[in-house]
């Protein structure tokens, strides 16, 4: 029995690394993620040989596992299929919360019934102490996180002043009292308990001051606690599988945080400590007047990009609202069949969470190649006769470079003003996710088109074939 679970165990160690491998490219990525699953349903099997096994299985236990398996299995289902891509946040913080729960559920197992699970001695107990701790972290800040986007609960007043610092002081060190007493009594109730309860409320009391912007970071974080908190468990209950898996997802985590600080330019102390980056602006202008606005109909937008011989898109966040990939994607195919070259800039954090751009792409069969990030398609742009931006606003905002008072300032962008046509399609004013005002709507060179992202290349769309493009 134990070589046929080593030899699983293995096979799906070697999956899950294929697979996390195979999620750099967007090409590979669903492929990929297919082949996690199938590592996550080796490594369930695995775990159920190896209780074969053993007497300690009762019957009723096997019903609480393969219901268990069935219910979780069917929601997991339900929720991937029904979620829309600009609620991925919101889920991706979900599932780091049951993560989390469920490593602080296996930890609680084990700090109460050691003996059934194996689990004593002191790295026993040390592995408990941390996956109670950071499985409840993860769990109560990840929930909190996920109803923060879904826009059920707000800061309250006094998280935002200094007093929450003392508060969550308080609260961490009551953790490690708490941590102190399990390991000097070998895992007492009491420790345990306080460890639980203090623990749960730091979760809870770091997340729900910070700010809309700055959430999706918290997610990738939590989501690297997660992992740490499932390689914990996997010390408590002895599982290769778990300690390989869990050090993983807790390592990739960590790498996507730090990008997505470097793409924002924050540092991840003035995340989770300093005042959050403006929130979700969904009205109004936003940061201040605009005075010299130029804005024209599609009709006009599609006679300039008739004519020219390079177009980049930029999409952004609005893009993804209005659900227009597979509209431009037919809009790139009239281009392109009129010799018209074309490139999509992809922004680091375009849209509401990491590969938000490349996956809405993808799902339109946007070729790969034609996707440049920032930084190799920066040096293009003043050789470019249109930019078409749709629905961006923060990666595209000059401020980010030349004002120091700016809150962007210091972010990359993307420098589409230096192109020589800049078309924003946008429904109006309204200012981005950081709710500040756009420099570049004002520049000589920057038309407005109003409209849905969707409804302006729809129109786009019967104005180039009007002019006689796409009928090659
Ligand atoms: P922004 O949020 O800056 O701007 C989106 C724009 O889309 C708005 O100005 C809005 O203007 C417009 N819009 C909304 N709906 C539509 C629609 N149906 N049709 C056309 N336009 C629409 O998006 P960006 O992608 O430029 O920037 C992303 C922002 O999110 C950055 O501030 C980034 O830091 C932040 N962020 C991103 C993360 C990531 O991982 N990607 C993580 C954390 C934060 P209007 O209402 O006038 O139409």
């Amino acid at each position: 029995m134990d070589v046929l679970k080593y030899a699983i165990e293995l096979v799906a160690v070697l999956l899950l690394a294929l697979g996390i491998k195979g999620l750099s490219k967007v090409r590979s990525a669903r492929g990929a993620n297919q082949l996690a699953a199938v590592a996550m349903a080796l490594a369930v099997l695995g775990l159920l040989i190896n209780y074969l096994g053993t007497s300690g299985i009762t019957a009723a236990a096997w019903i609480w596992i393969i219901v268990g398996t069935l219910i979780g299995g069917s929601l997991g289902a339900i929720t991937a299929q029904r979620v829309p891509m600009t609620s991925m946040p919101e889920t991706v913080a979900l599932f780091n919360g049951c993560g989390g729960m469920s490593s602080l559920l296996v930890a609680l197992a084990a700090a109460l019934y050691p003996l059934a699970l194996e689990a004593t001695g002191p790295v026993a107990l040390v592995s408990i102490v941390v996956s109670v701790f950071v499985g409840s972290i993860t769990f109560t800040g990840s929930i909190v996180a996920m109803a923060k986007l879904q826009g059920w609960l707000s800061t309250p007043a006094w998280m935002q002043s200094q007093l929450r610092h003392v508060v969550n002081i308080a609260l961490a060190v009551a953790a490690l009292v708490g941590a102190i007493e399990m390991l000097r009594t070998g895992g007492g109730a009491t420790g345990l308990w306080l460890l639980v309860a203090a623990s749960g409320l730091l979760g809870i009391g770091v997340t729900l001051p910070i700010g809309g912007a700055d959430m999706p970071v918290v997610i990738s974080l939590l989501n690297s606690y997660s992992g740490v908190a499932a390689a914990a468990a996997g010390f408590v209950v002895g599982s290769q599988l778990l300690i390989v898996a869990g050090a993983m997802v807790g390592a990739a985590g960590l790498i996507l945080t730090q990008v997505m600080c470097d793409g924002m330019n924050r540092s991840l102390v003035s995340v989770l400590f300093g005042g959050a980056l403006g929130a979700s602006s969904t009205s109004g202008a936003g940061g201040g007047e605009y005075t010299n606005i130029t804005s024209c109909s599609s009709e006009e937008c599609a006679l300039t990009l008739e004519a020219a011989e390079r177009v980049i898109i930029v999409p952004g966040y609005g893009l993804a609202v209005a659900q227009a990939q597979h509209t431009l994607r037919e809009v790139t195919r009239v281009l392109e069949s009129a010799g018209i070259d074309v490139a999509y800039a992809i922004h680091p954090v375009a849209g509401r969470m990491p590969g938000h751009m490349n996956v809405l792409l993808a799902e339109a069969d946007v070729p790969y190649e034609q996707l440049k990030e920032m930084d190799q398609i920066n040096p293009e742009f003043p050789a470019t006769d249109v930019v078409l931006v749709l629905g961006a606003n923060d990666v595209v905002n000059p401020q980010a470079k030349n004002d120091p008072e700016s809150p962007l300032y210091g972010m990359p962008v993307l420098d589409v003003q230096e192109a020589r046509t800049v078309f924003v399609v946008k429904r109006g004013m309204s200012a981005g996710y950081s709710g500040i005002k756009n420099d570049l709507f004002e520049l000589s060179n920057t038309s407005m088109v109003f409209g849905d992202a969707k409804k302006v290349l729809g129109d786009l769309l019967v104005e180039l074939k009007d002019l006689g493009l796409g009928k090659k």
